[in-house]
């Protein structure tokens, strides 16, 4: 019937979605037809065979890496089991489904129900870690902490599959916090660590209608990826058949995913294919890569100071640091104005235009030149009012002790003062008093 539509339009434009759509059916099929009794099953679509070592960090929630999948691929995870009550009803649902997961199992889980991890094996899964007692702070621990609860944990369920396999070197850190010293770890042990593209938020305190909600909603939002689900939750039970019978109604695919061997060599890809939006001209780049750790070689040297830390203009002058130590006070900066303009190679040097403020003059000091001015403009006044009075007295200037300019080689000290103070020094008040007498004897006669 559909065939029969796009064959009638096999002129116009819709031809490629004809195709599509042809090509969905084909795959919808094989999947149910990879699934016996369940018709309506999502089926497992394709296995892709990855190299840890090659990707050792993937899951967009913390990576700018994710496995290589194309859109509307799903890859379904689950955490923390096995614990029978809900992991043995996860797997039913999965096998409902003939969906194929990744497990990251918990090592004293495992080794209390060794038999769960069989299970999950025997099922087709793909069978991972997530460390030995799930610590839920483990970017705190100490490194070698770290280093023990990721080797204890893979221990424990190698012990458990009790077929001399180990688990594959796929591992979850708990609540996702891993730090560089663990994946640095991880990576030399050749485990690949997996965060997550989106979670749904089931061991949350929240219904399963809203797991269920929330993995649809979160997987529309980037169109494909790794889905994080815990099988030791209820809600993740009763959400699950809904999901998977939402993915296939919107065209999702279940991908599962198995780690390389020497027998079983990693499905090509390209580099771009593991971002979760490959740059192309009409995709902008969502996410910086990370930025990697530079090994400093040779000697240390000090950072070069910014020219805004030496500009005098926009630092806290005299403002003193707080009090380090004992009894020392360090200023942050120089208390000086320090002039840091930097003349462009072959112009003329030029000295900044000095501020008006320099030229103040501080208030102490002005009020002695206010003083020294007074006695002087008084001395001027009393010799000019002492000149007037000798001349209208008929006396030649040289006469008078006042002038200046001739002072008498034989004077006294008590005579010469006036004189000479004068020209230089201030003149005491004492002496100020004497010419005011003198002015007053000059003018009586
Ligand atoms: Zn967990």
């Amino acid at each position: 019937m559909i065939a029969s539509v796009c064959g009638e339009l096999r002129r116009h434009p819709w031809t490629a979605l004809c195709v599509g759509l042809l090509t969905s059916i084909a795959a919808q099929s094989a999947s149910a037809a990879g699934c016996p009794g369940h018709p309506d099953a999502i089926g497992t679509s394709r296995t892709i065979v990855v190299d840890p070592r090659a990707h050792p960090i993937i899951g967009t929630m913390q990576y700018a890496k994710t496995l290589p999948l194309a859109d509307r691929e799903v890859v379904l995870t689950f955490d923390d089991g096995p614990l029978p009550k809900y992991s043995d009803q996860i797997l039913d649902i999965l096998a409902a489904h003939c969906a194929k997961a990744t497990f990251f199992l918990v090592g004293r889980q495992a080794n209390d129900n060794p038999e769960g991890v069989r299970k999950v094996r025997d099922a087709g899964h793909t069978v991972a870690t997530h460390t030995q007692n799930h610590p839920a702070g483990m970017h705190r621990l100490p490194l070698d902490r770290s280093k023990q609860e990721i080797e204890q944990g893979i221990a424990s369920v190698t012990a458990a599959l009790a077929d001399g396999t180990a688990p594959a070197p796929f591992l979850r850190i708990p609540g996702l916090r891993a730090t560089d010293g663990i994946e640095e770890f991880a990576a030399s042990k050749g485990l690949q660590v997996w965060s997550a593209d989106f979670p749904a938020d089931d061991w949350r305190n929240v219904s399963a209608a809203r797991v269920y909600e929330l993995a649809i909603k979160r997987l529309e939002a980037k169109g494909k990826g790794i889905l994080l689900l815990h099988d030791i939750q209820p809600r993740a039970v009763a959400a699950l058949p809904g999901i998977l019978q939402e993915l296939k109604v919107r065209g999702y695919r279940i991908v599962h995913v198995v780690p390389a061997t020497p027998d079983r060599p990693a499905t090509p890809t390209e580099p771009q294919q593991w971002l979760l939006h490959p740059p192309s001209e009409t995709v902008a780049i969502s996410r910086w890569p990370k930025i990697p750790k530079f090994a400093v070689a040779g000697p240390p040297a000090l950072p070069v100071p910014a020219l805004s830390d030496l500009d005098w203009r926009t630092s806290g002058l005299g403002v003193r640091a707080p009090r380090r130590g004992r009894g020392v006070l360090l200023r942050s900066v120089a208390p000086w104005p320090r002039q840091t303009t930097l003349m462009p190679t072959g112009t003329l040097a030029a000295l900044p235009v000095p501020a008006a403020s320099l030229f103040k003059i501080p208030e102490s000091a002005r009020m002695t030149l206010l003083a020294s001015s007074a006695n002087r403009a008084a001395t001027a006044q009393a010799r000019s009012t002492e000149v007037s009075a000798a001349k209208l007295a008929g006396k030649p200037r040289r006469n008078g002790r006042a002038v200046a300019t001739e002072p008498p080689a034989s004077a006294g000290p008590a005579a010469q003062a006036p004189e000479s103070a004068g020209v230089a020094a201030p003149k005491p008040a004492a002496q100020t008093k004497r010419n005011g007498r003198s002015v007053r004897v000059a003018g009586k006669r």
